[in-house]
């Protein structure tokens, strides 16, 4: 596997985007009635950082949940969620923040994890969108960049825990293509 020879998704696209994400956010939730981001590790982090830093939303807490899905590049189809012990969400406005949908087995079983713990509300914001790819119907209301079935990384994103520094996103592509 190596990398494309240029990103997919440029660094001012990427700053641009969370802008966009961060004013479509704040919007729904500037009423002083306050917001907890649940950052989906390890992928959704870098974005997390970029986007909270950009939201006019107070007041505002952050807790992480842990899943894993893939080895590699597929995904082998069993969620693995591992809760952090802070987690309460109940009675509080809840916006997963999520680095890629793609089967929508991940986040489905995050989103059903949450709605379990009663929050008010539930929402789902993701970077990435791979929407040919979905097997289970997911609502993200707030989405980065619909993409291809690329299998990408940087900013975030991991092939086997490496790339995960990258400022850019790239396409992880076989070494003979
Ligand atoms: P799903 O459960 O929707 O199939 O997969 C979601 C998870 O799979 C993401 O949170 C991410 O960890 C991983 N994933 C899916 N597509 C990609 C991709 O193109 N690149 C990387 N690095 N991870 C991906
Ligand atoms: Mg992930």
């Amino acid at each position: 596997m190596r990398l494309s020879e240029r990103p997919l998704i440029a660094r001012a696209e990427i700053d641009e985007c969370v802008r966009r994400l961060a004013r479509e956010i704040a919007a729904r939730y500037q009423d002083g009635g306050g917001l907890v981001l649940v950052v989906v590790l390890k992928g959704a982090t870098i974005f997390a950082a970029d986007l909270m830093r950009c939201l006019d939303v107070h007041p505002l807490r952050v807790e992480y949940i842990r899943a894993k899905s893939y080895d590699g590049t597929d995904s082998v189809g069993e969620v693995e969620l591992i809760v952090l012990p802070d987690l309460s969400v109940a009675g509080q406005r809840v916006l997963v923040v999520e680095d890629i949908l793609d089967t929508g087995r991940t986040t489905t079983a995050i989103l059903s994890a949450l709605e379990d713990a009663k929050p008010a509300s539930l929402e789902l914001c993701t970077l990435l969108d791979k929407v040919s790819r979905r097997v289970i119907p997911v609502n993200a209301k707030y989405v980065g960049f619909s993409i291809d079935d690329h299998f990408v990384v940087g900013y975030g994103l991991d092939y086997r825990e490496e790339y995960r520094s990258l400022p850019e996103i790239y396409v992880l592509e076989p070494s003979s293509a």
